[in-house]
Formats: C-alpha cells, structure tokens, sequence
C-alpha cells in the first residue's frame, strides 16, 4: 500500500522553514515583549495604547493563542521548529524511538511552570543581568557570531547542547518540559474555541494518534482534546485512518487549514501593520530633529567634576568595582578595586588605558574577554554618573527642568562601536531618540522598543531587550551621553 503523504504536515513545515528563515529572531521576540507587559504590570503602568505598536508581537500571538490556540508553537516558533526537526532526523534517519512514560511525562511537563515562575519572579523582577549568559536564547540569537558568542554565554551554549541532545529522543523536549512561553500558552490556550474532537466510541485499539502525538497528549481517552499542551501539530489528524480525530470551531466540523490560514494571516498581516505604524512614529520623529544642531565632539570634552569616584560593573560575575579618578574635568585614572573574573587580566590592564585614551567607555572590547570588558566600562560609566553635575535619574523629582532644549548626538558601545542616537529634548524632556547609526545585526528589537522606553520613564534605566542586552545597553550608553551635553 502506498503510504499517504501527510499534506497538513508538509505545508506546517514550510510555513515552519518560512518563519525560521526569515524571522528566526521570532522566540525572543515574543518573550522579550511578554517581559516587557510583565514589567509594565507589575509597575502599574500599562497602557494598551501606548504599548500597542512595540509590543504588537506579544499582543496578536497572546490573542491568537487565546482564540485558536498555540498556532505559534505549531507553526511559527524558531524554537518549536528546530526541535521538529532534530526530531525528525534522528526518528526518521537513524530511527531513534524512546517512548516516556505517560505518567512522568505529565510530571515533568510541570517543570515548565517553574522556569517561568524562576524568571519572572527572580529574574525579571530583579532587572539582574546576571543569568544573561545562562540563556540558551542569548545563545541561540549569538549563532551568527559564533566564537564570540560561545565566550560570552557558554552556560547557554551547555543548556543549548542539552536542548538538543533532549530533542534527539524526545519530540518537543524543550516544548514540552522547559519552555517559559509555552508555559504561558499552554494556560492561555485553554480557553480557545478551536479543538480536536476524537469520539471515542469511533475508535479501534491502535492508539495511533496518541503514540504520534507531538507533545505526548494521550488521546486514547478524550473526547476532546482540551489540554493546553496542544500545539495544533495536527499529527493525529493525519495519522488516523479511520479520520476520527477532527478539527472544529465551537463544536462544528472545520478543514484545520482554515484556523492554520486564518491564524497565519493574522499574525503577518497585523505584524505588518504593527511594522508600518512602528516605522511612522520614527518618521515623525526624523522629521521633527532634521534641522536642528547636532554635535558629536562634545563627549569628550570636559563635563565631569574633578575627584575620585567608585563604580560597580557587572562582568562575567558581580560586583566588578573601579575606582575613577577625574583631574581638570578629564578621565586621569581608572584603577580596578575588585573584580572576580577568571580571564580579566588582559582586560583590566587594556580596557582602563583605552578609556583613559579616547575619554569614552565607547571602547573596543578585549577578544576572548567580552564579559568582563563590559562590566569594566559599565563600572566607569557608574563612575562617571556621579561625577557629572547631575544625570539621568529613576527619581521622578529631578526629572523635572534639567535639560536644555535642542537636539544633541551621543555615541555608544553596542555589540559592535559607534552606535550613534540623536536625542531631542523640548520642554526639558526626552522628546525623541532616533538610531542614527548602527551596526548591530540583532539590533532591529531593541531599536525599536528602547527609545521608547527612554521617552516614557524619562530615564535611561530601562530594561533590556532578551536576547539584545548589549545592543540595548550600547543604545542608552548613547543617550547618556547625548543628554550629558544637555545638562542645565
Ligand atoms: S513551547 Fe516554547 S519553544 Fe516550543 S513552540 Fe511553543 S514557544 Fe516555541
Ligand atoms: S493533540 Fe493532535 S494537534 Fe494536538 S499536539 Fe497532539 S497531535 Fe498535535
């Protein structure tokens, strides 16, 4: 008998491949716009208008997720996808079959909630960039930059490496177990109105659709697939010969590529929207500085009181201290007073000089040594806040008339140099801040939502887009600078 080419399951995977090519940065994407709703609640300000167009992402997938289910995890997440595809190989190239018992299968899928739990509470309330390297997503988005990459987060390429290896005999191990977000979908997702109905009187014994299940669901004893674990694969429809398993909307029969057609027209086109809308606040705002005064020299001219100032930095661990010294209104010495990094020598002896040289913490990082590079110039800025007559600030009293208006250009140190902003302050506020330059080739996410973070707390100390820390941290690096030479 010929076998029957599973068509739903083709089409998943070149909707799949199209996702993974040409938004792979998708699952941090969504994660980090469900950070931010998270961080917006839990300071009582959120606010559906103004959040919108930044975080449309988060919103429509949330929404989609709520109405049919987890579509993104069936057929949009990078992550999702790869796991499909390990699995694929290994189950059908070398024919691994491991099967988990159902039991601790549906243990371990509790796991995922405590992920969540661990970095919502811990991490994400903390605003603490210390577990920044033990992301597997850091990792993941770092791929393009490899050698790098490995450097700066080998504790996320080590739980990368143990995603994948899961992957290899378990389908949708990460999906299943660990993932944070699907966490959330999964309780999202139990109240959508698309579901797979399976009489169970209409079944035989062959239990087909439940050892074919993607995320181990056993259906040999539901009517209707109510759990929160499905991701809409549809493998159990296309695995039955009897065709029991059906997908329906509010209990009527439906083709389950409508729900699919619907949920991908969705979810491109609003994001498309959300793009465009995105795209003319930037415009607007480009047009508002164009003819105002720009000034790049001015960083490293003489702002800064004279006198020594302590900073803290955070480099491949915490509690990475310098001691800056400021003489005649320039950088004259920064010595390093503590620091607990295993590979910092090189850089604790070239970072501080090149510092010292350029008067900027705009610096080359030191190959090998990234991490702690970083924590040595965030320390020095730390330092450097204090010694400027005043900076930008989280106290709402002194956001009030320190700023001169007009239009000033800052400079700062992302994954790669010169990240360049142009900052416009009106009414002594934060108006506007536009990317000038950037060469940042994770950079599109946090170009987008930072600036505008800035604008809404007037402060620079915001939270940093996942999977874009240093882009995002070079981003307000700039700002700094630029309102520096709007200093009242
Ligand atoms: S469970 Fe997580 S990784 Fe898996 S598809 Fe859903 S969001 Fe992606
Ligand atoms: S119940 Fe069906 S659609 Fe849902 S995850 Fe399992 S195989 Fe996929």
């Amino acid at each position: 008998m010929i076998k029957k080419i599973p068509k739903l399951q083709i089409i998943r995977h070149i909707t799949q491949i199209i996702f993974l090519i040409f938004i792979p940065e998708l699952f941090t994407l969504v994660f980090s716009q469900l950070k931010e709703i998270y961080s917006m609640i839990v300071k009582g300000n959120f606010n559906i208008g103004e959040a919108w167009p930044h975080l449309i992402g988060a919103i429509i997938i949330m929404t989609l997720t709520i109405i049919l289910g987890r579509f993104f995890c069936g057929w949009f997440c990078t992550f999702g996808a790869v796991n499909d595809f390990i699995y694929l190989v290994s189950h059908k190239l070398f024919k691994i079959k491991f099967r988990v018992n159902e039991e601790i299968d549906s243990k371990l899928k509790y796991i995922k909630y405590v992920v969540l739990l661990f970095i919502a509470a811990v991490i994400w309330t903390s605003g603490s960039s210390y577990f920044d390297s033990y992301s597997p997503w850091n990792a993941f988005a770092g791929m393009d930059n490899i050698s790098g990459a490995v450097v700066q987060y080998t504790a996320g390429f080590i739980i990368l490496a143990f995603i994948a290896i899961g992957a290899i005999f378990i389908e949708r191990f990460f999906c299943r177990y660990l993932c944070p977000l699907g966490a959330v979908f999964s309780v999202l997702s139990k109240l959508r109105i698309f579901k797979i109905s399976k009489p169970t009187d209409e079944c035989g014994n062959c239990r087909l659709c439940t050892n074919n299940c993607s995320m181990g669901i056993g259906l040999y004893k539901m009517e209707k697939v109510s759990s929160g674990e499905c991701i809409n694969c549809f493998k159990c429809i296309e695995v039955c010969h009897r065709k029991n398993p059906q997908a329906s909307i509010l209990n009527e029969r439906v083709n389950p590529l409508f729900p699919s057609a619907v949920a991908i027209a969705a979810f491109t086109g609003l994001n498309s929207l959300g793009s465009v809308m995105s795209k003319n606040n930037s415009a607007a705002h480009v047009g508002s500085t164009n003819n105002i005064s720009a000034d790049n020299n001015s960083s490293k001219e003489d702002k800064y009181k004279d006198g020594t100032y302590t900073g803290i930095g955070h480099g491949k661990n915490p509690d990475l201290k310098v001691s800056v010294t400021i003489k005649d209104g320039k950088i004259a010495s920064v010595e390093i007073v503590s620091a607990n990094e295993p590979k910092g020598k090189e850089a604790f002896s070239v970072v501080p000089k090149e510092i010292i040289g350029s008067q900027s913490t705009s610096v080359d990082a030191v190959t090998g040594a990234t991490l702690t590079s970083k924590g040595i110039m965030e320390a020095v800025n730390d330092a450097l806040k204090q010694a400027k007559i005043s900076n930008v600030s989280t106290d709402s009293s002194s956001k009030e008339n320190k700023y001169k208006d007009g239009t000033y250009t800052g400079i700062g140190h992302g994954k790669n140099p010169d990240l360049k902003v142009s900052v416009t302050v009106k009414d002594s506020k934060i108006a506007s801040v536009e990317i000038v330059s950037a060469n940042e080739p994770k950079g599109k996410e946090p170009i987008n939502v930072i600036p505008k973070e800035i604008i809404a707390a007037q402060t620079t100390s915001v939270d940093a887009v996942t999977g874009a820390t240093l882009t995002s941290k070079g981003i307000m690096m700039a700002v700094n600078d630029a309102l520096s030479k709007a200093q009242k």
